[in-house]
Formats: structure tokens, sequence, C-alpha cells
């Protein structure tokens, strides 16, 4: 024994309750960053100008 890692402190995601260093966990986080582009793919579908 010797390797010690410093361990962020664990909490629970905020969505699916796994523990993560984060308020949200990078599965998640991934999740949701996929929803919004998707979420702009459809609005630049329908006309919307990029902001
Ligand atoms: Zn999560």
């Amino acid at each position: 024994m010797g390797e010690e890692e410093e361990e962020p402190k664990l909490k629970p995601c905020k969505v699916c309750g796994q523990p993560s260093p984060e308020m949200i966990c990078r599965a998640c986080k991934e999740k949701i960053q996929a929803e919004l582009l998707e979420k702009k793919r459809e609005d630049e579908k329908r006309g919307r100008p990029p902001t």
C-alpha cells in the first residue's frame, strides 16, 4: 500500500443519484449536453437565427 489518490468528495448526482465529484455526474452531463445540442439543431431547422 502506498498510492493514495486524493479523492474528491463525492455527492449524489442530481440526475441519477450516483456518487459523483460534481453535482451532475459525467454520464448525465454528457446526456444533457447531447439533448441541448439536439434541441439547438431543431431550432436551427425551424429557421431560428443562431444567437
Ligand atoms: Zn448522473
